[in-house]
């Protein structure tokens, strides 16, 4: 690898470690010309299929700009947007193909994305999704609401649930 530094060809590796989960690999280098010390980072390559059939690497970067624009305005931090990458780029990952489409990349970012923001849930899947009317947004939010109601308790009104606890043991 070439020093980004003085362009020398060479590099040596000093230290290497995982991270992301395992999904990437972290190479700390040193350069034996300049001896400045620079970080690379490997990853398994990804290709996106794009709704034309054409590919384009995998950018976490992309995924980061797709749903900033959906928090606009809306009180999420930018490390809880890049951690929402993070997790988005590690379940695509998880999922062991070399190539995935445009597609599930979108159905990637929703779950995490509506735990995070339901406003910037419903932004974003109307543009993803292609809602076109007002009952698009009904439906969906009806959705969201039905998920949210509290999954009550069962009335146990006889009391026949839970058997007595009996107090000691006696042994005769
Ligand atoms: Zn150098």
């Amino acid at each position: 690898m070439h020093c980004p530094f003085c362009r020398h060809t060479d590099s040596r590796v000093i230290d290497s470690r995982t991270a992301d989960d395992g999904t990437a690999m972290r190479r700390r280098r040193q350069c034996p010309e300049c001896n400045r010390r620079f970080t690379t980072i490997e990853t398994a390559s990804l290709a996106v299929v794009k709704r034309s059939g054409a590919t384009e690497p995998f950018s976490r970067n992309k995924v980061l700009v797709g749903v900033r624009k959906a928090c606009q305005g809306r009180p999420v931090s930018e490390d809880a947007l890049a951690r929402l990458a993070q997790r988005v780029e590690e379940a695509i990952r998880a999922q062991g193909s070399a190539e995935i489409d445009v597609h599930e990349v979108g159905l990637a970012i929703l779950g995490p994305l509506r735990e995070l923001d339901e406003v910037a849930y419903l932004r974003f899947a109307s543009v993803y999704q292609g809602f076109d009317s007002l009952e698009d947004f009904e439906s969906a939010i009806a959705l969201l609401r039905a998920e949210q109601e509290p999954t009550g308790q069962e009335p146990d009104p006889a009391g026949l649930g839970a058997p007595p606890v009996r107090g000691g043991t006696t042994t005769s």
